[in-house]
């Protein structure tokens, strides 16, 4: 097939902006820069840990003696509540080249187990469970007064995680942040153009051609996606409707749980070695709205390219120009799959 051969570009409907694939480029040889790899063992315990149970972090709290998840208000927090020192900013017609709005919001940190050492790929189905639950949960307390909660988590020393005690982040704003909002908005115009959401219909399509399934199961899908930016980038999509994380049940939720264990146990064999990423969630905002456009979704970014030590850098034609991949996503898909 032509795509997997010659250059071309493919559209990402969910952000309305292309990206180049380059198929063949792979094969030219490497000399730029190499990572080191995390090799190192982790203790079970670090009394160095700021998340560890029992340690007393920077702020001079005290953490319990945590046994399964645990979560606190993140010690620097990139937002306050409205109680806070919140500035406000006064703003003119006139000002429209200086524009700057206060924000208020909320940040914490989601403990994902006592064990220093563990990742989420080490853990079982039913500890993954209880930090999709950790996460659902703070959604919950969070909605009522924000209109977006993103939560997140962000591994290994190559994404710029200072720590390595399994863990993930929750912040909450008073106002939907870009990426969110562009999706909200691509898929609102697809909706009121084929009365079903773009994921949905997405979804569908994929399971048809089976070309980029990594992995399924009854409720849930792993796909890189067609339009797929980062090398081994992967989207967990469920095969049922759902605009809210929050009214995900608790059989989804196991059902979750059992295909993201697939997925990380995959990519830690992919290089044989703990993928670093970014991976969160998305879902309708809190806008008190019906939202049928919105399908939840979970993004993967994992940066590595060809080995735990050659990572993908986004510089260069990426920043002044377009994302541009060497690998097709068609190939990924095969490379991930195999390792299911
Ligand atoms: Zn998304």
């Amino acid at each position: 097939m032509l795509l997997l051969t010659q250059p071309h570009r493919r559209f990402n409907p969910l952000k309305n902006e292309w990206i180049l694939v380059s198929p063949g480029r792979t094969k030219r040889p490497w000399n730029g820069k190499q990572e080191t790899a995390q090799t190192e063992q982790q203790p079970t315990h670090d009394p160095n840990c700021n998340l560890c149970p029992g340690n007393t972090r920077a702020s001079g709290e005290k953490n319990p003696q945590y046994t399964s998840t645990f979560v606190f208000q993140n010690d620097y927090p990139a937002m306050r509540d409205e109680s806070g020192d919140s500035v406000s900013i006064e703003q003119s017609e006139s000002d429209a080249l200086f524009n700057a709005e206060a924000v208020h919001g909320a940040c914490k940190v989601v403990c994902f187990s006592p064990r220093h050492d563990l990742t989420l790929a080490q853990m079982t189905p039913e500890q993954i469970f209880q930090t999709i639950s950790a996460f659902i949960n703070q959604m919950n307390e969070l909605k009522t007064q924000h209109h977006w909660v993103q939560v997140f988590e962000n591994k290994g020393a190559l994404m710029g995680c200072s720590n390595p005690h399994p863990h993930g982040q929750v912040w909450a704003s008073n106002f939907v942040p870009n990426e969110l909002a562009r999706e909200d908005e691509n898929q609102k115009i697809y909706f009121e153009k084929h009365s079903s959401p773009l994921l949905v219909n997405y979804l569908e399509s994929e399971l048809n051609k089976k070309e980029r399934v990594v992995t399924e199961n009854n409720e849930w899908a792993v796909i890189v996606p067609f339009w797929a930016t980062w090398p081994f980038e992967t989207m967990v999509l469920p095969k049922f409707h759902i605009s809210n994380m929050t009214a995900l049940t608790n059989d989804q939720i196991t059902s979750l749980a059992e295909m993201t264990q697939k997925l990380l146990i995959a990519y830690d064999r992919l290089f044989e070695t703990s993928m670093p990423y970014s991976m969160g969630w998305h879902f309708a905002p809190f806008n008190n709205q019906e939202n049928a456009h919105w399908q939840l979704h979970a993004h993967y970014y994992p940066p590595l390219l060809r080995s735990a030590t050659v990572k993908k850098f986004m510089v260069g034609y990426e920043m002044l120009a377009q994302a541009q991949r060497d690998l097709t996503p068609e190939e990924a898909t095969q490379q991930l799959k195999a390792l299911i």
